[in-house]
């Protein structure tokens, strides 16, 4: 393979599986949302399920239905929602649901009605807020959820089998507290006619520092894929194996030395010289740059490059871009960000080939785990492509063109100034797409490397450039609406919110508790994290639009959710929310990629699979729903 690559090592996972079953004595829920942390799904639930694990935990339904189109039979947990969950769905494929509100009790009840007189029910795991302040059912609504779920036991279209919550990771104190509060809310519980068989509390950094808050089901995510909750320095208890490497190879242009992986594929802002690499010859390498398509490196001995052109020799040199045993690990590029190893490898994009690799056990070159169809499977999280503006623009570029070739411009050199960069599966719009209105305006398309020729359809191939120096056509990003403050770009990003609750003044929220409600106010939690589209640098600063008003994101952002404080604003579940679009109210993505670091083009390219590309013509039609 001569591209970018990621290495998935299954036979760590199943060590590291092992590892914590020792420690921690009790069963495992091994967690594999958002692409198994940017592992792979499919091939990561199996080899955790050979290591033991006897459960999987996701997020939404569309991600459990990708495991179970996969052929895995274990029981899934899956514990986000939207407002038009298709609850029946659920049953039919057996997927256990987590449950975080009244609210959700009373759609499951609506939507599950008819089978009260049927033998068929669907298992819940009510997950309650102990203190998080994000999901989860609010202590005041503990005893009437509780009591609701006993009504719906008894006419059969529930089963209750857990009760959950999840720990702040605010210091220990803190989480002593929501100990207490977990075992006060199990009381209540019993005391409302409900006995829940599996009570689980921990995540990795719980099971390890609060043994008494392990119960009877751990949920092990980032210790799964060999990777520490603990900040960098902190002793793990355990000895992990890092599953995942990324490799790509060396190229040598004009300005030096280069890979080709950058924003566009998640990788964050660093500063320059903050990192040094090894390559696959045992080379040392130094990050000269990044930026959204390529790092920039140079020879930490120079001597040595200057006596082996690495572009000259017949094999190619693959730089190790993370490898925790030999070159920058996850954590090293956590700390040269700022960030937490979690979200290094999480937001790696799919579009980078998986191969996963194994001693032990079968592996497949199993897909990205992006599943078929997500229409009430899961919280609405939509990429909504302006293919109108896009043809209006590509109609300029051709005019453009035609202006040039009277003037007398070679026709190669025309076509080269006028084609259309559909790099970075053109730049999350969907390469297919791009390069067939490109071709339909009589232009050509353009990609960066043969890699990426691989996103391009069948039938526009042949005709696709490949050009690497293209990264400074500033005609392209105008076709893209990328080019500048306040641009009017051709997609925007939409989801719902999935949870609404009030809390009181004094309520932390999120993990650490960096945001503290100062009054009395109302919480919507919005069902994009880092994961998917809000990098967590964005916090303190970032916004989104809700009934027509900018709200603030408050805390830190997780990597499936984030909280936005709505202060006095009217909400439901449901509620449409706006992260950015070309609208009189919307946030310019321009204003994103400021508050995030990155140019608008990679930070479009880098939205992750569980966000929904829709392309939308002029007449309002969906033209594809692919991604
Ligand atoms: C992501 C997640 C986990 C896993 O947490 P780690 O810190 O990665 O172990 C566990 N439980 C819930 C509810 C989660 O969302």
């Amino acid at each position: 393979m001569t591209g970018p690559r990621i290495d998935v090592d299954l036979d760590a996972i199943r060590a590291n599986v092992r590892a914590v079953a020792e420690l921690t004595g009790t069963p495992l829920l091994a967690v594999v949302k958002a692409n198994a942390y940017g592992h792979g799904a499919s091939d990561v639930a199996r080899a955790a399920l050979e290591g033991g694990a006897e459960r999987l935990g996701v997020v939404d339904l569309a991600e459990a239905f990708a495991l179970r189109a996969a052929g895995i039979t274990a029981p899934i947990l899956a514990w986000m929602h939207g407002a038009r969950t298709d609850w029946l769905a659920a049953l039919g494929a057996e997927i256990e649901l987590g449950i975080s509100s009244l609210a959700q009790l009373e759609l499951l009840d609506i939507g599950l009605g008819r089978l009260e007189h049927s033998d068929r029910s669907v298992v819940v795991h009510l997950k309650l807020d102990t203190g998080l302040g994000r999901n989860g059912i609010s202590a005041l609504e503990w005893e009437a959820a509780f009591t609701k779920t006993a009504e719906l036991e008894r006419r059969g279209i529930v089963r209750l089998d857990g009760l959950f919550s999840h720990l702040a990771g605010a210091g220990h104190e803190a989480d002593a507290a929501q100990l207490t509060s977990f075992e006060r809310a199990l009381a209540l519980a019993g005391r409302c006619g409900l006995t829940p068989s599996v009570r689980h509390l921990a995540a990795t950094a719980g099971s390890m520092t609060l043994p008494e808050a392990r119960f009877d089901l751990v949920r092990l995510g980032v210790s799964l894929y060999g990777l520490s909750p603990f900040s960098a320095g902190a002793d793990c208890p355990v000895a992990l194996r890092p599953a995942l490497a990324l490799s790509a190879p060396i190229r040598e242009d004009q300005r030096g030395y280069r890979v080709d992986v950058g924003h566009a594929v998640g990788l964050p802002p660093v500063a320059p010289g903050s990192l040094l690499f090894t390559d696959d010859a045992g080379a040392d390498w130094r990050l000269v740059s990044v930026d959204a398509l390529e790092l920039r490196i140079e020879p930490v001995d120079a001597d040595v490059a200057a006596s082996e052109n690495p572009a000259e020799r017949d094999e190619e040199r693959r730089l190790l871009v993370i490898d925790a045993d030999r070159s920058a690990s996850a954590d090293d590029w956590a700390a040269a960000a700022g960030t937490i190893n979690y979200e290094v490898v999480t937001r790696l994009s799919a579009r980078i080939p998986r191969r996963p690799s194994s001693l032990g056990g079968a592996a497949s070159a199993g897909g990205a785990g992006i599943p078929a169809r997500t229409d009430g499977l899961a919280p609405l999280r939509e990429l909504t492509v302006d293919v109108e503006l896009l043809r209006t623009r590509m109609s300029e570029r051709a005019r453009g063109l035609a202006e040039a070739l009277a003037e007398g411009t070679g026709a190669r050199q025309a076509a080269r100034m006028f084609s259309v960069d559909v790099s970075a599966d053109a730049y999350g719009l969907g390469a297919r797409l791009v390069a067939d209105l490109t071709l339909e305006h009589g232009l050509l398309p353009l990609v960066a490397t043969t890699t990426e020729l691989a996103h391009v359809g069948e039938a526009a191939r042949s005709s696709t450039l490949v050009d690497h120096e293209r990264t400074r056509d500033a005609g392209t990003r105008a076709v893209y609406g990328f080019d500048g403050p306040g641009a009017h770009a051709a997609v925007s990003l939409a989801s719902e919110l999935v949870h609404v609750k009030r809390v009181a003044a004094g309520h932390g929220v999120s993990y650490g508790y960096d945001w503290v409600a100062e009054e009395s106010t109302i919480l919507g939690l919005v069902p994009l994290g880092y994961a998917d589209a809000i990098p967590r640098r964005v916090a303190g600063r970032a916004e989104v639009v809700v009934g027509g008003r900018r709200k603030p994101i408050v805390g830190r952002v997780a990597m499936d959710q984030v909280v936005v404080d709505l202060q006095d604003q009217e909400a439901w579940i449901g509620m449409p929310v706006s992260v950015f679009g070309s609208g009189p109210q919307d946030i310019r993505l321009d204003e994103w990629a400021a508050w995030s670091g990155v140019e608008p083009r990679a930070f479009v390219a880098a939205l992750g699979t569980r966000v929904v590309r829709r392309a939308v013509q002029g007449d309002g039609k969906v033209q594809a729903d692919a991604r």
